[in-house]
């Protein structure tokens, strides 16, 4: 198999061990990601791909348990909640979203965070100069990408989210999490469908797709995109393709957009800063996975 494109990794017995658990993890941008992050700031470490199948999560977790240099793991599809009840504490942000993307090695525990809801912020205020505060948004899709945003949007101070969402017993269950979690913000269900008109949500000024449509060419629209009025900002969480037919309608009709390669990055980006304790180098993370 030919060696990857990018920094080489240098291991010797000093090195500091980083996981991805998941399952499949072939797909994932994040070992390349990070391999450049470590170069970038000098850190002696090595970030390894694990495909976990479910039924081995408790025993992968207690290798991490027994690991003297393990600088930290992240978690990935389909593990984010189950590895919940596997941990010792967890983040406000991880309790809030009831999922954990990045695992933190403190004091002989395991503290479980989630990274992609303050990584969504991240970017949206840093690509969409968003500031979501007082806002009405809308969150297409209630699955996993949906609770980080939803919930990271409700502490942020948003002040409605709708979930809007095909299967509806999904959206209501989201909604009831966040509206238990989050009660300075209200929280609204609609169904998704093709003929959804985004005038559907009174005062929308924030659109974000977390469902997985757009990730295939030739995916049907997902909602009635004529519907979108101009100063609506839209955040697409797919970053391959760059540009998905949402994204592309959303220019066409004036608004800004912007797809979910900054989210990616900064969620790395974060979780590296929470292992190392040192800044992330945010413009090599973002350049190894090509932007
Ligand atoms: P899940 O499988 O948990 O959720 C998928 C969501 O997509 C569900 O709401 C599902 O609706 C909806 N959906 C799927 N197919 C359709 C369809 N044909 N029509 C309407 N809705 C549909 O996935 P995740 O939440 O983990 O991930 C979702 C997306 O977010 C993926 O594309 C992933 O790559 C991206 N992502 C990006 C990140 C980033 O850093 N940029 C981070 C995490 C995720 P239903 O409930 O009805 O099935």
């Amino acid at each position: 198999m030919p060696a990857p494109d990018g920094p080489r990794v240098s291991i010797d017995g000093h090195t500091r061990l980083a996981f991805l658990l998941g399952y499949p993890v072939s797909h994932s941008a994040s070992p390349a990601m990070h391999r450049a992050a470590f170069a970038a700031a000098g850190v002696n470490g090595a970030y390894l791909p694990w495909a976990v199948a479910p039924a081995h999560l408790p025993a992968a977790v207690e290798g991490l348990r027994s690991m003297e240099n393990l600088l930290g793991a992240n978690v990935t599809v389909p593990h984010k909640e189950a590895v919940v009840p596997l941990l010792d504490d967890l983040t406000p942000e991880a309790e809030a979203i009831g999922a954990v993307n990045t695992v933190i090695p403190r004091s002989g525990r395991l503290v479980g965070d989630n990274t992609d809801g303050a990584g969504f912020l991240a970017a949206l205020q840093e690509e969409l100069g968003c500031r979501p505060e007082g806002l009405t948004a809308a969150v297409l899709g209630a699955g996993g990408a949906a609770r980080a945003v939803a919930a990271a949007l409700a502490r942020r101070g948003v002040r409605r989210v709708v979930v809007v969402n095909r299967t509806a017993s999904r959206a209501e269950a989201l909604a009831a999490h966040l509206t238990a979690r989050c009660p300075g913000c209200d929280i609204a269900v609609q169904t998704l469908h093709s003929s959804w008109q985004a005038s559907q949500v009174p005062e929308i000024r924030l659109l974000v797709n977390t469902t997985s449509v757009g990730l295939h060419p030739g995916d049907p629209p997902l909602f009635d995109y004529d519907s979108l009025p101009a100063e609506v900002v839209v955040a697409d969480l797919i970053y391959r393709p760059a540009e998905t037919p949402l994204l592309r309608a959303a220019r066409r009709r004036g608004c800004r957009a912007a797809n979910g390669l900054g989210m990616l990055v900064h969620q790395g980006a974060l979780a590296f800063e929470c292992w190392t304790g040192v800044p992330a180098p945010v413009q090599a993370m973002r350049d190894a996975v090509g932007s």
